[in-house]
């Protein structure tokens, strides 16, 4: 066969791709593989959504193909998601997009935006797509060091004025996967104003955004005074309502964007499949008060950790949202050598922080989506591997 086309050649091996082979080799060997490294939520979506898609699936004009920006009623619950939560008034029909999950939606903005030569401003650690997207276009990926001495939260000061000048987009995460850190009203208000001053576009990926502990109530981009301007937001129902295989997300915020957004799409894809759109707007629009007893789930969980982790001497912060604990690997550890001990020894799989980007090194991600009892045995298992190596 021909090669590939040359966009294809910066696109690495998927981190997530190459540990699936490697563990269900482990698993056909007979390991007990416990997964905490993928962000996919383990319980079910409430009971009335799954009842939607299905009432849904059996109208036989249901299964034709749909508008490329899903139903006015799947629109109109995303809206009134924003009005509830964060008192925002959205246009349903230019500035609410329906994606197949956010992350078509992060891939295929890069796609419309970003021309060979341009500088995309991206944090590091991150979400994986930002940076594979832009190199994807041809675009060059500017990375933003995420420190803990920071608070994870980018040194927008620190970026020179020359490589500004030449972005197209700036990417932000928050509550941030992989480091659970959340970010102020204040620092995105100082990002409008950034965006403003470079004439890039501003986007906010809160996938995490409900998925939070202890009344924390994270504010949304476009709640800051001009953030319509410059702005979009990236939402989702994967993490929010456990639905992460129904590929149901939207692109909020700024029109134009979204325009650009929705002319890529119309070409690449053919919208959802009706009960999908039904069943999300079910989702968005009904009780969410499952919502609070599901984060009370996390958070138990987030505290057997938090207390195993403490019990091993190993370093983490205490998550005010997300479904991530981020740590410190064992001193003189790398993360990906910390990481693969975990696997080989106790069959226990992380993720090494360093896949996330350079500065994620030294810390691994451990995702809270098993139940407590397979937490504890996690934990059990990383504390007899740490006892080898002390
Ligand atoms: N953004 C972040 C930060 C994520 O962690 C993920 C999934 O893990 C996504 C986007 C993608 O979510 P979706 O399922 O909506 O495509």
């Amino acid at each position: 066969m021909k090669p590939t086309a040359q966009r294809l050649t910066p696109l690495g091996d998927h981190f997530f791709a190459t540990l699936n082979h490697r563990i269900a080799a482990i698993k056909a060997a007979g390991g007990d593989v416990i997964r905490l490294d993928a962000g996919s939520p383990d319980l079910p979506p409430a009971a009335h959504i799954i009842e939607v898609l299905a009432r849904s699936a059996e109208c036989p004009e249901n299964h034709a193909y749909q508008p490329y920006n899903g139903t006015s009623e799947l629109r109109q619950a995303w809206a009134g998601m924003y009005s509830r939560l964060y008192d925002i008034n959205l246009d349903t029909e230019l500035e609410i997009l329906p994606l197949l999950g956010s992350k078509e939606g992060l891939f295929n903005l890069t796609q419309a935006l970003v021309d060979p030569g341009a500088v995309v401003l991206v944090p590091d650690p991150a979400y994986l797509t930002y940076a594979q997207a832009a190199l994807f276009a041809g675009g060059i990926p500017y990375y933003m060091p995420l420190l803990s001495q920071n608070d994870y939260l980018p040194d927008l000061k620190a970026i020179p004025v020359e490589v500004a000048q030449r972005a197209r987009l700036l990417w932000l995460n928050y509550p941030n996967n992989p480091t659970a850190a959340t970010a102020s009203r204040d620092f995105f208000a100082n990002a409008v104003e950034f965006a403003r001053q470079h004439d890039l576009l501003l986007c906010h990926d809160a996938a995490y955004a409900q998925v939070t502990f202890e009344d924390y109530h994270p504010p949304s981009l476009l709640e800051i005074p001009g953030a319509m301007e410059v702005g979009v937001e990236f939402n989702t129902l994967s993490k929010s309502h456990n639905m992460a295989g129904w590929r149901s997300g939207v692109a909020v915020g700024n029109r134009q964007a979204l325009a650009a957004l929705n002319k890529v799409k119309v070409h690449a894809d053919s919208g959802h499949f009706r009960p999908i759109l039904d069943a999300s707007a079910a989702a968005l629009a009904g009780d969410q008060d499952w919502l609070v007893g599901r984060n009370e789930i996390y958070r138990q969980r987030r505290e057997v950790v938090l207390a195993r982790l403490g019990e091993m001497g190993l370093q983490a912060r205490t998550p005010r949202a997300t479904l991530y604990v981020w740590f410190a690997a064992p001193p003189s550890w790398s993360s990906v050598a910390f990481a693969e001990l975990l696997l080989e020894k106790a069959c226990l799989s992380l993720v090494p922080g360093s896949i996330f980007g350079e500065h994620g090194e030294g810390y691994l991600r451990l995702s809270f989506t098993a139940p407590l009892e397979r937490l504890e045995e996690a934990m059990q298992r990383m504390a007899g591997v740490v006892r080898t190596i002390r």
